[in-house]
């Protein structure tokens, strides 16, 4: 299946699920984690209508930039970032999805700043409470979300998670609806309903992520083929 098969297919199954929610096709973002891939993947997807790449590593996305791989589709950060390497995303990168610690927030301000421009961010919440994955505890999330509205170079659009990897189906769903709450809370409290994106959901799960309420999806291997680590 070529890369522009698998996004028809992945488009039809986002626009059943988002039919089962109530919704419209059209509000739910298609990004294409385009990890490990190289620019002639990320160009076809492109062509195909893809709504933004996401990419997880800093090394690998101004490599792929130097090589042309996003003109055409907005560039999304999506894999945990390191403070001494915000310099090299802020501003290049539309969307930085996983901003989860408050070091991290500061430090995209402070260089979002420097460059005089604002960067939009989703605040990444851990919703697992898992010990090795970074993100904000939910409990977390409206300091978190109040910092940065305190900032002038940041702005918040949503946010974004990712359940524990060996949750089970209905688990998994349950994090999803944990997190939608949230999201629709944070929302009307500190945003006046104007949060976007709630990016939830990869290639396994982002059907029930949409029934749950995701508005943005991150999908790679059902676009991209299986990933191999080993080269
Ligand atoms: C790799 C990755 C995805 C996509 O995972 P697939 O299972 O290949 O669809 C989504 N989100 C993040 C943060 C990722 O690193």
């Amino acid at each position: 299946m070529s890369i522009a098969e698998n996004i028809a297919r992945v488009r039809e199954e986002i626009a059943a699920a988002a039919g089962e929610a109530g919704r419209r096709p059209e509000e739910i973002v298609l990004v294409g984690a385009s990890k490990m891939n190289g620019a002639a993947a990320c160009r076809e997807a492109i062509d195909a209508g893809i709504d933004a790449l996401g990419e997880n590593r800093v090394q690998e996305m101004v490599k792929k930039l130097a090589e042309d791989a996003y003109t055409g589709a907005p560039l999304h950060f999506i894999g945990h970032l390191q403070r001494n390497k915000v310099k090299q995303v802020v501003g290049r990168a539309a969307l930085i999805q996983s901003v989860g610690s408050l070091e991290l927030l500061d430090e995209i301000e402070k260089t979002a700043a420097r460059l005089e421009l604002t960067q939009d961010i989703l605040l990444e919440v851990n919703i697992g409470g898992e010990e090795a994955k970074s993100g904000f505890a939910p409990s977390a999330v409206f300091a978190a979300a109040e910092t940065a509205l305190s900032r002038g170079h940041v702005r918040v659009r949503g946010l974004m998670t990712i359940p524990p990897a060996d949750a089970a189906r209905d688990a998994n769903i349950r994090y999803f609806e944990a997190v939608r709450a949230l999201y629709i809370d944070i929302g009307e409290k500190m945003f006046h309903n104007r949060l976007e994106y709630l990016s939830m959901g990869m290639s396994g799960d982002y059907a029930d992520a949409i029934r749950a309420g995701a508005t943005m999806v991150r999908v790679g291997t059902a676009i991209f083929g299986a990933r191999n680590y080993s080269v």
